[in-house]
């Protein structure tokens, strides 16, 4: 078995500045040639030990017999007639997950996905169909990045929105650590203002993200102009329902020119209708924020579902979930 592809050895994919520091120490090295293999795995984009030859020999055949560097394996693209593409991706454990690139004007956008599945079951959203299979490692979703970075060619800058396969609020640790790497000067410095973390309102940890010292950019899944309405499509404001969401919005501290995003599916007869209108401008008074209205059409096993760039494919929001691959997990 090839060393990179031996999953019995440690995957330094997803391992911090701090950890492949004492990584180094622990072989006897100096922490600086942790920091060395950081950066060599994130901003080096390195995919193979044996390309790090900024290290010493020593390290990098003691690293050689416990360790490789382990992407996401992209198994199929789709590309779309919009310029966007979908990718399948299969992770260590022979588990899938999506991601899509968008290319639009001066910039690129990944769509990445948080978790296998997702358990929130969103009336409108494919994934929710398949419920929550696993979380993903903070190696799972740089590696996403990483591996989409060498697919194909990035237009101008790079942002990164976690709104794929899974909610990320509830992959919380994992998520905040694979964020750190991303707009880490030493990662891929990609900074936290192109990074959103899209939620369909996980309130306790909304509280947790305000109090990050990095801290990406906040979109929530509205859909919905009344408790009533939410609830019907969006099981989880059962829990933490609209009135609480929208208290936590308020107390997000946001930056000079920073916004929240509400993103709104319109629903034809369901959410759409004037008094819908006036009711979602009264719930975000006073807030600084854009509301991003997304049309829908009706989609297979699903009472709604979104359409957005890359539709022709399956890669618009809410339509990550296999189908129409013949992948679609037992
Ligand atoms: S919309 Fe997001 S949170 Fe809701 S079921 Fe789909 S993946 Fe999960």
């Amino acid at each position: 078995m090839a060393a990179a592809t031996d999953t019995r050895l440690q995957n330094l994919l997803g391992m911090d500045r701090g950890e492949l520091e004492q990584l180094a120490r622990g072989a006897h090295e100096p922490a600086y040639r942790g920091r060395q293999l950081y950066r060599g795995l994130y901003a080096g984009r390195v995919k193979d030990l044996a390309q790090l030859t900024v290290l010493a020999k020593k390290f990098r055949e003691h690293l050689a017999r416990h360790a490789a560097i382990r992407w996401p394996a992209i198994e199929r693209a789709f590309p779309s007639q919009d310029g966007s593409t979908r990718y399948l991706l299969s992770l260590e454990d022979g588990e899938k997950v999506e991601a899509v690139s968008m290319p639009w004007k001066a910039r690129t956008t990944f769509c990445i996905s948080s978790q296998a599945g997702c358990a929130v079951d969103c009336k409108f959203c494919f994934t929710g169909l398949l419920g929550l299979r696993r979380n993903l490692t903070a190696g799972e979703m740089v590696g996403q990045v990483l591996a989409l970075i060498d697919a194909g060619k990035i237009d101008g800058r790079l942002n990164i929105v976690l709104m794929g396969m899974g909610e990320p609020l509830l992959n919380y640790q994992q998520v905040i650590k694979a964020v750190g790497i991303l707009a880490d000067r030493e990662g891929l410095a990609i900074p936290s203002r192109r990074i959103t973390i899209s939620t369909a309102g996980i309130v306790p940890r909304i509280f947790d993200l305000a109090r990050e010292p990095v801290r990406p950019r906040l979109a929530v899944s509205l859909n919905a102009s009344s408790e009533e309405q939410r609830s019907a499509l969006m099981p989880i404001n059962r829990k933490y329902p609209l009135s609480v969401l929208m208290e936590a919005c308020r107390e997000y501290p946001l930056g000079p020119r920073e916004r929240l995003t509400f993103e709104y599916v319109l629903l034809s007869g369901v959410n759409d209708s004037d008094a819908d209108a006036a009711r979602v401008a009264h719930l975000v008074r006073g807030l600084s924020a854009k509301i991003n209205l997304i049309p829908y059409n009706a989609g297979p096993g699903l009472p709604y579902i979104r359409i957005s760039r890359g539709q022709d494919v399956m890669g618009a929001c809410g339509q990550l979930s296999f189908d129409g691959m013949n992948q679609r997990p037992a």
